[in-house]
C-alpha cells in the first residue's frame, strides 16, 4: 500500500477514534455524527469538483488544488487524459501528412466501397476524372466514369492489366486505370494520365500501317514487271532467271510481310465489332484444310492431313479476323512440318468454351521460347525462318485476334515432338443462334 493511501486510512482511524472517544466522554452520539458528516460533505465536495473539471476537461486546464489520495486521483486521471491527448495529436498528424502526400500525388487516388460508392478521392481525382465535392460522395463510380469498356471490366473482375480509357471530362485525355482489392469487397482505384505515351503509341501504328501502305503500290509494279520478264526471258538464261526467280520470291514475301503489318495494325486500331457475325467455324476450316494440302503439294510434301469439326458448333465474332488467324496456324504447321508428318486439325466444346487446335508433329519448339513466341518478329531459330520465307508476324496476329474474341492462345510443344497450338474461346462467344435446315 502506497503512502498516501496509509495516511489517508491512518486520518479516517484518527477522526474516527477521537470522535468516538468525545461520544463516550459525553455519553452522547452528536460527536461521532458530526465528524461522519464532515468526513462525508468532504468526499462528496471532492467528487463533485472532479466531476467539474472532468466535464470541462482540457488538457491544459489546471488539475484543481487538493490532497491526500484525492490528490493523487486527480493526478492519476490528469496524466493518463493527458498521454491519450498526445497520442491523438500524433495520429492526426499522421493522418494529415498521409492525407497531404495523396493529395500531392499527380495520379489520381480513389476509394470505392463494396457497393461501388465513392467514398475518398483526391485532389487529382477532380482534374483527371472531374469529381466534385461534397456533391460527388457516395456516388455510383460507374456513374460518374460512364464507359461500357470499364463496366465489362470490372464486371470481369480480373484486374491484373490496367485498363485505358479517355477521360469523362475530355476525350483527348487517355487515362490508366488499375485497380486493386481491399479490406471487405472495397477497391483502391489509381487513375494514371498516359496521354503521351497513347499518343507516341499511335504515333507509331500509325507510321507502321502508312509505311506499309505506301509499300504497296510499288511492290505491286515491281511484281508486274518481274512476272513479265520471268515469262519473256528465255529459260536458258540461266544465270539471269535465277536472279528473277530470287527477285519474284523476295518480292512475294515482301508482300506477305506488308499485308501482315496492315492486318497488325488493322487488329490493333481499330474498335472490336460489338455486332458479331456467326461463323460456321467447321466450314472455314474445311477450306483452310483444302488450302493446306495445296500448299503442301507446293511444297512438295506429302502430309496426312486430318480434320475433326463439330459442324453444330458456330462461333460469334469477326470472319475476316479468324480466317486470319485459323489460316495462320495452320500454314504453320504445313511450313515446318517435315515431309511424311502429321496434322490434326480440331473443332469441338466444352462447359469452359470452344477450342480450335492444330497439332503437328513436326520439329517442336523448345519450351523456353514459347513465352515471346507471339512477340513481333520473334523467332527461335532463324534457320527456319530463310527455309520457309515466314514473316515472323503469324503468331502475333492469332495472338492480337483472340484477344478481340476474349479469348487466348496456348502453346504446347517440346522439341522433336511436335506442337499443338489452341484457340480457347469462352462459352460467351459460342453462337446459341438455332441452325438453320438446309434442304
Ligand atoms: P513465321 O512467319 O516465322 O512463321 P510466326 O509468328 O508464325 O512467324 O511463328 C514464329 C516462330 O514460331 C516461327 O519462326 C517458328 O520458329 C515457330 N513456329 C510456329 N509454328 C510452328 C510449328 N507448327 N512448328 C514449329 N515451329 C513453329
Amino acid at each position: 500500500m502506497d503512502i498516501t493511501r496509509r495516511n489517508e486510512i491512518r486520518r479516517l482511524v484518527l477522526w474516527g477514534s477521537a470522535a468516538l472517544a468525545l461520544s463516550l466522554l459525553v455519553e452522547d452520539s452528536w460527536p461521532l455524527l458530526v465528524v461522519t458528516l464532515a468526513m462525508l460533505a468532504f468526499y462528496v465536495r471532492q467528487l463533485l469538483r472532479l466531476s467539474r473539471w472532468l466535464s470541462q476537461h482540457q488538457a491544459r486546464n489546471e488539475l484543481p488544488e487538493t490532497t491526500g489520495v484525492w490528490g493523487k486521483i486527480f493526478d492519476e486521471i490528469y496524466h493518463r487524459l493527458r498521454r491519450e491527448e498526445q497520442a491523438r495529436e500524433t495520429l492526426e498528424q499522421l493522418i494529415n501528412r498521409a492525407e497531404d502526400s495523396v493529395t500531392a500525388l499527380r495520379d489520381a487516388v480513389v476509394v470505392v466501397d463494396r457497393q461501388g460508392r465513392i467514398e475518398y478521392w483526391n485532389a487529382a481525382a477532380q482534374r483527371l476524372l472531374g469529381f466534385k465535392s461534397p456533391h460527388d460522395k457516395r456516388q455510383t463510380f460507374t456513374n460518374l466514369v460512364r464507359d461500357p469498356r470499364l463496366m465489362s471490366y470490372l464486371d470481369s473482375e480480373d484486374f491484373r492489366a490496367p485498363i485505358t480509357l479517355p477521360s469523362p471530362l475530355n476525350e483527348s485525355l487517355m487515362l490508366e486505370f488499375t485497380i486493386t482489392r481491399f479490406g471487405d469487397g472495397d477497391w483502391l482505384v489509381l487513375v494514371r494520365d498516359v496521354t503521351r505515351l497513347h499518343n507516341l503509341e499511335q504515333m507509331r501504328k500509325d507510321f507502321v500501317a502508312n509505311v506499309s501502305h505506301e509499300l504497296k503500290t510499288p511492290l505491286t509494279v515491281l511484281k508486274g514487271y518481274l512476272e513479265t520478264l520471268l515469262m519473256t526471258v528465255p529459260e536458258e538464261q540461266t544465270r539471269l532467271h535465277r536472279a528473277l526467280n530470287q527477285m519474284d520470291q523476295q518480292s512475294h514475301r515482301m508482300e506477305n510481310l506488308v499485308n501482315d503489318l496492315l492486318m497488325l495494325a488493322r487488329l490493333e486500331g481499330t474498335e472490336v465489332d460489338n455486332q458479331p457475325q456467326v461463323i460456321a467455324v467447321a466450314d472455314m476450316l474445311q477450306r483452310h484444310a483444302q488450302d493446306a494440302k495445296a500448299l503442301a503439294a507446293t511444297l512438295n510434301k506429302t502430309l496426312h492431313i486430318n480434320l475433326d469439326a463439330d459442324s453444330t458448333l458456330k462461333l460469334r465474332g469477326s470472319s475476316l479476323e479468324l480466317e486470319s488467324g485459323f489460316g495462320n496456324l495452320i500454314t504453320n504447321a504445313v511450313k515446318y512440318t517435315q515431309t511424311g508428318g502429321n496434322i490434326s486439325i480440331r473443332w469441338w466444346q466444352d462447359d469452359q468454351g470452344a477450342y480450335m487446335s492444330v497439332t503437328d508433329n513436326g520439329p517442336g519448339i523448345d519450351p523456353k521460347h514459347i513465352p515471346r513466341l507471339t512477340e513481333r518478329f520473334y523467332r527461335p531459330d532463324s534457320s527456319r525462318v530463310t527455309q520457309t520465307g515466314g514473316t515472323g508476324l503469324g503468331l502475333a496476329i492469332v495472338k492480337h485476334v483472340m484477344l478481340r474474341h476474349d479469348g487466348k492462345l496456348d502453346i504446347l510443344s517440346n522439341l522433336t515432338k511436335g506442337s499443338t497450338f489452341t484457340c480457347h474461346f469462352p462459352t460467351s462467344r459460342i453462337s446459341a443462334e438455332p441452325l438453320r435446315k438446309i434442304n
